[in-house]
Parts: structure tokens; sequence; C-alpha cells
């Protein structure tokens, strides 16, 4: 299993106040995923599958990550899909296209984190 590192260039400008700074959208689509001021920012380091349509997913090219939107409790989501669960987790997808992980959801905490690498601010 190959593991490569993502960084997220300029990531000052992303956060205010610990928060992120702007609404949070799909890499890949106009679905919103977050509003402005939800998330809190964490550094944890976590591996996560590399993005594709989930039900597609034929590969296990894991990228382990650093920068993430802790969301507290999923319905402070404003569009978020779940798919399987693994390893305690469960994978958080573009609730329109599917894309993703965009992040995981913790089963045991029932908290959320999203990968800032993975989603737009708009
Ligand atoms: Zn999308």
């Amino acid at each position: 299993m190959t593991a490569l590192t993502q960084s997220v260039p300029d990531m000052e400008a992303l956060i205010k106040d610990g928060s992120n700074k702007s609404a949070l959208t799909c890499l890949h689509c106009p679905s919103r995923i977050l509003n402005a001021s939800v998330g809190t920012y964490v550094e944890k380091e976590f591996s996560l599958p590399a993005m594709t349509k989930l039900k597609s997913q034929t590969d296990t090219e894991n990228h382990v990550l650093k920068d993430f939107w802790k969301v507290s409790d999923m319905f402070h989501f404003e569009n978020v899909g779940f798919s399987h669960t693994a390893d305690g987790v469960k994978y958080l997808t573009c609730a329109d296209c599917e894309m993703g992980p965009i992040g995981w959801h913790d089963l045991q905490t029932k908290e959320n984190f999203v990968a800032l690498c993975r989603v737009k601010n708009s």
C-alpha cells in the first residue's frame, strides 16, 4: 500500500478564528457541504483512500492527510453522503456526485472530519 502525503497550500487564508472562513463545496460539482464557521480546524494524521466515485473504487491507494475541518455533529452539514463502514469509520462523500472520500465519520465519538484538500472554499 502506498501512502502519499497531501498538504494544503496557503492554509492560513482558509482559516478565521480557528474555523473555516468560507463555505465548503464539492471539488467536482456545486454541492454545498458546510457553511462558513461551522468546522473547526484540527491537525490530525489520517489515511484516506484516493478520491474516486466510491461505488467504482477498485484500488487501495491511500493518502495520508493532516489538515481537517472537525464537525462535531453530522446534522451541521448542509449536504453530505455516507459510504460503507470500514475500521470503525464511515467515509464522507459528496451527497450529489458521490465523489469521495472527502473525510470520515467516527462511529464511536460521532465526530466528523473533512479534509481541507478535498473540498473547495467558495
Ligand atoms: Zn459533488
